[in-house]
């Protein structure tokens, strides 16, 4: 007969140099999580990395790399940033405790263990940080970028046509899309291609202006800003900014074949919503100024 498969335990990443310490955690921590076991700052950060643990317990007082500075990594990498630390340390004192709290962890265990406590902390930040996850999908952002995702921008879209189309003004759209993206992240690597990623998308949320509109990941690469109240012409400058704000940044991308940096194509189109015609169609026009843009050779404003 087929075993039925144990529901995935959670997973933590337990760090201490001091090895008879790591022992008695993973012992009363082992009954319901998996543990994993670091005893220095370098190996704890390989492993947070090539198999992120849903929560890590970090010791402090470390040769090497201490915690702090562990933490600070952790949370300066954009693959590790949303996993919850808690320190453990001999350490009780107020000023120790700000400088973990300031380096990024969530709550601070001193020595001598209490199993009991430590068990019940686990607990509680397990399930705040499930609660975190579920939040951030249901607000319909997106994790990498922290813009809204596809889904909202499907709905704040049917939102605009409707409140423009009561109002008789006109509601633009802007379609773009990373150059040359694939060979960028076949050469640099995916981490950095979703660095590249989130730093386009910061650079596109700073450049609209109005609080009316909407920048969205629209999917792997590409991006989409709903303009409401504006025409073509504008929302035309619009796009050629936002293009000439993508290349200020001056992301190398040696593998592209327009220029010496990552440039972006964009699509514009505009309408004044009627009942005759639909969102989806703006899309579409949109979706087809794009593909012109790039077929005449990418890293312009195609409308
Ligand atoms: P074009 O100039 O015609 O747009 O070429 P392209 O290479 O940008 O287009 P293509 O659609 O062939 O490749 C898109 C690439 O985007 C493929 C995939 O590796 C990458 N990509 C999509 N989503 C993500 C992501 O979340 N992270 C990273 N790093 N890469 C992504
Ligand atoms: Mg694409
Ligand atoms: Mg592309």
């Amino acid at each position: 007969m087929d075993s039925i498969p144990a529901p995935a335990r959670p997973r933590l990443l337990l760090v201490d140099d001091v090895k008879a310490n790591l022992l008695l955690l993973a012992k009363a921590l082992g009954q319901d999580y998996e543990c994993r076991l670091a005893t220095d700052g370098a190996s704890a950060l390989e492993q947070a990395i090539s198999d992120p643990p849903d929560l890590i317990l970090l010791d402090v007082m470390m040769p090497g790399l201490d915690g702090y500075e562990v933490c600070r990594r952790l949370k300066a990498d954009p693959r590790t940033i949303n996993i919850p630390v808690i320190f453990l340390t001999h350490l009780n004192e107020e000023a120790d405790e700000k400088a973990g709290l300031e380096a990024g962890a969530i709550d601070y265990i001193t020595k001598p263990f209490r199993f009991p406590i430590i068990k019940a902390r686990v607990r509680n930040h397990l399930e705040l940080k499930r609660r975190g996850d579920l939040l951030e999908q249901l607000a319909g952002m997106d994790g990498l970028t922290g813009i809204p995702n596809r889904r909202r921008f499907d709905e704040t879209l049917t939102l605009e046509w409707n409140r423009t189309r009561r109002h008789g003004a006109p509601l633009a759209l802007i379609l773009l899309d990373i150059d040359f993206f694939k060979s960028y992240n076949d050469h640099y690597g995916h981490p950095q291609g979703d660095d590249c990623l989130r730093k386009v998308a910061a650079v596109l949320a700073a450049t609209l202006q109005r609080a009316s509109d909407t920048l969205a990941r629209y999917g792997g690469e590409e991006f989409a800003a709903i303009l409401p109240d504006t025409s073509l012409d504008s929302a035309v400058d619009m796009a050629e900014l936002m293009r000439c704000r993508v290349m200020d940044l001056a992301i190398p991308h040696g593998y592209s074949r327009v220029a010496a940096c990552v440039t972006v194509s964009l699509g514009v189109a505009a309408c004044i919503p009627a009942e005759r015609n639909s969102a989806a169609e703006l899309v579409e026009a949109a979706d087809g100024a794009l593909y012109q843009a790039k077929h005449a050779g990418r890293n312009r404003v195609g409308r």
